[in-house]
């Protein structure tokens, strides 16, 4: 079975072709500028034989529809093509990153579906390109069955002590303002994993998991299903990351924008796109901020503190949320990758449970792996993160269902 996963932004489109016996990623492409003046499509086929070569391609690119013509011309095409026409593609998945409080499962695409995520666009509406690359592929591949994975999804377990906030209710019964959570497909992916690695059933695994990457979040996992998230009604809430402020205090807004004379756009933009590590050093990738604090700069290894501060304080409240953890996952760039990140988050936490073993901290070896030492009663783990492969998977399962 061959499943395209789509993931469709506001002005690109990035998808993965993946032969589900072995989960083989055949094709995996970018496409960016959609509606510009020029667009790009960047296209990898055959990554595990060939992963240096790529396909780079300059022309106009109007709007979604285009974009999988283009993406589709691309993977039947004679020199780049992996596949022989539309009809070997089996299922389509969609990312959509807002699901509201109608979906907690993924879904087969009808009618029905297209508006309901339609009425949960006021939640997310920079997300509605969701909808757009839904609605191209409908009409591109009549007749293949189309899926929708969501972010939100594997938060919707929350209890509702968790997913409120103490405003006044009717906030909450009138436009749905509550704590939604994100990167669900991922925290569910390495939920998986680590049960897996750990040898329990995933229904019976209390875990911590921390997606850090250029945006970051947390989960407290119970039995297998969320208790609880860091991102919120948006995902500017939670931890600090490459350019998100995470939680400040509520205050700042009206107080920013009446000192410095911002609009609440302005405000908005400020926290989500100016802020975070890049706010505080001047830089939003965490290798460089690392580069920098090596240097002496000493903004970046405040801002490496601020980062790690707060995925150390998580934990702590997570463990209280939870009461016991069988382990705590790092994944995401940071997280797979930031043995420094690692150290200083769980440094001392011998007290909770948690004792990073230096060596194993610092291997760089690949796949799913034990950080801690032999003595933890908590292990720490690092495990890949792997959204595309999550959505194929659930994709499968539901056109086989
Ligand atoms: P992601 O959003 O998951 O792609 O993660 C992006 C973040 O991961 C950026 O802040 C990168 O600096 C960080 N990252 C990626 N590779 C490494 C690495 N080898 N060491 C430290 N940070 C890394």
């Amino acid at each position: 079975m061959h499943i395209l996963v789509i993931n469709s932004g506001s002005s690109s489109l990035k998808y993965q072709l993946i032969d589900m016996a072995g989960d083989r990623v055949m094709a995996s492409g970018l496409i960016e500028r959609i509606g510009e003046d020029m667009g790009s499509i960047t296209q990898k086929s055959n990554p595990d034989k060939w992963p240096d070569a790529r396909s780079v391609e300059h022309r106009p690119i109007p709007d979604h529809k285009a974009a999988m013509g283009l993406m589709v011309e691309k993977l039947i095409g004679e020199e780049w093509g992996v596949i022989g026409s539309l009809t070997d593609i089996d299922a389509v998945g969609h990312r959509v990153v807002q699901g509201g409080e109608s979906f907690s499962s993924p879904v087969l695409v009808d009618a029905a579906v297209v508006e309901t995520i339609r009425a949960n666009v006021p939640l997310a509406p920079l997300h509605a390109a969701n909808l757009v690359g839904i609605e191209a592929a409908l009409e591109l591949f009549p007749g293949t069955p189309n899926v929708t994975v969501f972010d939100t999804e594997f938060h919707q377990t929350m209890p509702p002590k968790a997913f409120l906030y103490p405003v006044p209710m009717d906030l909450y019964e009138e436009l749905r303002i509550r704590k939604y959570g994100f990167h669900g497909t991922s925290h569910k992916y390495v939920t998986r994993e680590a049960a897996k690695f750990l040898g329990k059933p995933v229904d019976g695994i209390d875990l911590i998991t921390a997606h850090l990457g250029n945006g970051c979040s947390m989960a407290a996992v119970k039995n297998g299903r969320c208790a609880d998230t860091t991102m919120g009604l948006t995902p500017l809430a939670g931890l600090m990351m490459g350019t998100r402020s995470g939680d400040v205090d509520p205050a700042l807004f009206p107080f920013i924008a009446r000192h410095k004379k911002m609009s609440v756009t302005e405000v908005d933009a400020l926290l989500n796109k100016q802020s975070g590590l890049l706010g505080v050093c001047g830089s939003s990738d965490m290798r460089d901020v690392h580069a920098a604090r090596e240097k002496g700069n000493e903004t970046a290894q405040l801002a490496f503190e601020m980062f790690a501060y707060r995925v150390k304080a998580r934990i702590g409240a997570y463990l209280a949320v939870l009461g016991r953890a069988d382990a705590v996952v790092f994944t995401a760039g940071i997280g797979e990758n930031d043995a420094f990140v690692r150290a200083e988050a769980c440094a001392g936490l011998e007290g909770l449970g948690i004792k990073l073993s230096p060596e194993r901290n610092e291997s760089r070896e690949p796949g799913v792996r034990r950080i801690s030492a032999d003595d933890s009663p908590v292990a720490v783990l690092v495990v890949p993160t792997n959204e595309e492969l999550e959505i194929a998977h659930a994709t499968k399962a539901l056109v086989e269902a």
